[in-house]
């Protein structure tokens, strides 16, 4: 993997590299059980890939283990997820059960032994369950904002939570009233991984000569999964605005993610939708594409990121630290990463997006600045090695893992912000 912690001192300098190696000595003899829904696709994966890693190089012991689950259980998980995101759906009864069963299954399978259980996001929440048996601290961490979740959701999702030590949220609008403690620590990219680091122009010009992307006219680019909620269609309506009045070329990139089943399903409606215009370019990347969307970002006059509803937003903050003017939804972690005329455009329709694609296609001069501020307040908030101290100190304050074991009697504490950047 290649990671060598002295390779991040030049973005964030040495004292905060010798920070995570003390905070990791205080860690020695823990066991850390890092618990999600899929290995690869999504800011989950692409956070835990860059972070396991780089626990093990300061001697930490994390890992990292996916839940299994069949396609009805992912449906059901993501219909959990836009549920918890305040969209009007229904959870039945049957898929509660299916729900509840799977993660009893995957307990067996994994037979779990540690003294941290860092549990993320809602698909493996039910795993606290076996806190009594399995012993240690627990830590949920949510990546959705849950501010405003549909409330049957919110209501089956609210009794494991309880049952946790603590539960880290991404930035204080996402965080609930909770009576356990809270955190508020935002994620991350990691300036040194493939998909972040410098990339010549010609190595730009292979990647997109390899997707046959025509470099003739400006590119506005969007990366995500194939996901309702990314508006892939919106991006396309944007796009047809903008190309009244310029030459250009849009890239819906996206990839694969195990645990979301309706992926296929978007990228038919994208397809179809994007057929009848040749300057769109819909690309189905395999896993582990880093290097190609390196590139594409780079290679892109705008980024957009038209979301209706975001987590934190990780392909933000990439295109952000490759100094690209962004365009972006006001939604979820978006506004932390792109201030309004300061490290990008924010943006709350399609007519509005197209109008911010086209200041940026117009005033390259003003685009730049926007993209180099943006690289600032990337590096100076939302790199892995932030990140990872801020975890570092989040799993020290859980308490040692010798403690005797505490269910909640302790008051309710208020969300505690734990980063400069929030
Ligand atoms: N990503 C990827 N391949 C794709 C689409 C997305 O590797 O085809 C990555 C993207 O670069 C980013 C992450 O997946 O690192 C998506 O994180 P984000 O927070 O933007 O959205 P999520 O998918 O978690 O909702």
């Amino acid at each position: 993997m290649g990671h060598t912690l002295n390779a991040y001192a030049p973005f964030v300098g040495h004292s905060a590299i010798d920070e995570l190696r003390l905070l990791a000595d205080r860690l020695h003899g823990w066991a850390i059980r890092c618990v999600n829904a899929t290995r690869v696709g999504g800011g989950v994966a692409e956070i835990l890939t860059r972070m396991v890693p780089l626990c093990h190089e300061l001697g930490v012991d994390m890992r990292w283990d996916v839940l299994e689950g069949s396609e009805p259980f992912f449906r059901v998980t993501k219909t959990m997820h836009n549920a918890l995101h305040g969209q009007q759906e229904a959870l039945t009864p049957d898929a509660r059960e299916l729900f509840l069963r799977v993660s009893e299954e995957n307990l067996a399978r994994l037979q779990l032994e540690g003294d941290l259980f860092f549990i993320h996001d809602p698909q493996p929440i039910a795993f606290v369950q076996s806190r009594r048996k399995l012993g240690g601290k627990w830590i949920w961490r949510c990546h959705i904002d849950v501010s405003r979740p549909q409330q049957g959701a919110w209501d089956f999702m609210r009794p494991f939570i309880l049952q946790y030590d603590a539960a880290i949220f991404s930035a204080p609008a996402f965080a609930q009233v909770l009576p356990v403690r809270q955190l508020l620590i935002a994620p991350s990219i990691d300036p040194v991984s493939e998909k972040n680091r410098e990339l010549a122009p010609g190595e730009v010009a292979e990647v997109l000569r390899e997707l046959q992307i025509p470099t003739d006219w400006p590119i506005i680019t969007q990366v995500s999964r194939f996901d309702y909620l990314k508006d892939p269609i919106g991006v396309i309506d944007a796009f047809r605005l903008v190309r009244r009045s310029f030459k250009c070329r849009l890239i819906l990139a996206g990839g694969p993610a195990s645990d979301d089943p309706e992926g296929s399903e978007v990228l038919r409606r994208v397809q179809e939708e994007a057929k009848r215009t040749p300057e769109i370019h819909v690309l189905m990347l395999p896993p582990n594409s880093d290097r190609a969307i390196n590139a594409l970002q780079r290679a892109s006059s705008v980024v957009i990121q038209k979301s209706l509803r975001e987590g934190f937003g990780l392909t933000v903050a990439e295109a952000l630290w490759k100094s690209r003017p962004v365009v972006a939804s006001a939604v979820g972690g978006i506004p932390l990463q792109v201030k309004h005329g300061y490290s990008g455009l924010l943006v709350r329709s399609v007519e509005g997006a197209a109008r911010a694609i086209a200041e940026c296609l117009q005033q390259p001069e003003y685009a730049a600045k926007l993209g180099a501020q943006g690289r600032e307040h990337v590096r100076q908030n939302f790199l892995l090695t932030r990140h990872l101290r801020e975890y570092l100190l989040a799993f020290l304050t859980a308490g040692s893992p010798k403690d005797v074991l505490e269910f909640h009697d302790q008051p309710p504490h208020q969300p505690r912000a734990c980063t400069t950047a929030l």
